[in-house]
């Protein structure tokens, strides 16, 4: 195989955020992880933590500690939409909106 990833020495401080292996700058970038446990086909728009640990599932690659942090994502985005519907509830049609 002529063309497999160019990874060399040193190349581990780009390491996948799911298996800890070697991974690229590119996308890391992304916050993808490597393209063992996320293949190229898959990687194309996925931004976000949730929609990675989606495919990760699918690919059966996922990591305990990636679904760990998946869950994370998850918990967060649940407190800003709460937060945000408790902000939001009180500017909009609040009592101090009537003046
Ligand atoms: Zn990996």
């Amino acid at each position: 195989m002529s063309h497999h990833l160019k990874i060399g020495r040193g190349s581990y401080r780009y390491s996948c955020p799911n298996c800890g292996g070697p991974n690229t700058e590119k996308r890391l970038e992304h916050g993808l992880p490597c393209p063992r446990c996320l293949p190229e086909k898959d990687a194309s728009d996925l931004g976000d933590l949730i929609s990675i640990g989606r495919v990760l599932e699918r690919e059966e690659t996922i990591s305990e500690n990636f679904r760990k942090l998946v869950e994370l994502e998850r918990e967060a985005r649940e407190l800003i939409d709460f937060f945000n519907q408790v902000v939001g509830s009180r500017r909009v049609g609040g009592p101090e909106d009537m003046g």
